[in-house]
C-alpha cells in the first residue's frame, strides 16, 4: 500500500499492512511515524519519542 510522508510529502509503498500502533519510517527522509489504522485504511501520525535525546541506530 502506498502512504505519504508528511514530512517531506513524498509517497511510499510498504510491502505489509501496519497493525495499529505499528512504527513506520519514511525511506526518504527517515522520519517516524505511528501507523493508525482505521476502516482499512492507514494514516499517519507523527511519531512521539518519549525521551528526546534517543540513541541513533547505526547501520
Ligand atoms: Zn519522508
Amino acid at each position: 500500500m502506498i502512504l505519504k510522508c508528511t514530512n517531506c510529502g513524498n509517497t511510499f509503498k510498504i510491502e505489509i499492512y501496519p497493525s495499529d500502533g505499528e512504527g513506520v519510517t519514511c525511506p526518504i527522509c527517515r522520519a517516524d511515524y505511528k501507523a493508525v489504522t482505521k476502516n482499512g485504511k492507514v494514516k499517519l501520525k507523527d511519531y512521539i519519542y518519549e525521551n528526546e535525546d534517543f540513541e541513533e541506530l547505526s547501520e
